[in-house]
């Protein structure tokens, strides 16, 4: 006598978390500005404004927020190539104070722009990936 049922796993959980992309693939998705989770639609709405969901996959990528993460490693990066470099320039060469400023200036503007960007897109990525819980799912 043997018994046709039998067990099976449940598979009617969370879908999100079935999906969800290796660190590595959503690093470098969120590098790239796009979706985390299935790559195809870009993950921002502005210059840093997350998209509420993903309109390809659904992911709902509002939910995860970066908070002060991206401007935080923005400026240990920006810092690290503009500040050796102001003092590589005046042991070298002692410019007058305006060459400093018509330099560096301009190059930590741009830089930090240029970085921001993909910075928070790989924060996202991250965390989404690692399934950090998204504000709305934390207790009261
Ligand atoms: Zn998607």
């Amino acid at each position: 006598m043997t018994n046709s049922t039998r067990w099976q796993p449940d598979r009617s959980g969370d879908r999100q978390a079935r999906t969800r992309p290796s660190l590595a693939l959503a690093l470098r998705r969120g590098l790239a500005a796009r979706c985390p989770v299935c790559g195809q639609a870009a993950l921002f709405a502005g210059y840093l404004r997350v998209r509420t969901a993903c309109p390809n996959c659904g992911e709902l990528l509002g939910r995860i927020h970066a908070d002060d993460a991206p401007p935080y490693f923005t400026i240990l990066i920006v810092a690290h190539i503009v500040v050796p470099g102001m003092l590589l320039l005046e042991r070298a060469a002692t410019p007058p104070l305006w060459v400093h400023a018509i330099i560096w200036l301009p190059l930590t503007l741009g830089l930090t722009l240029a970085l921001l960007r993909p910075i928070k897109g790989a924060i996202l990525g991250a965390m989404l990936a690692l399934g950090v819980p998204a504000v709305e799912d934390e207790p009261a």
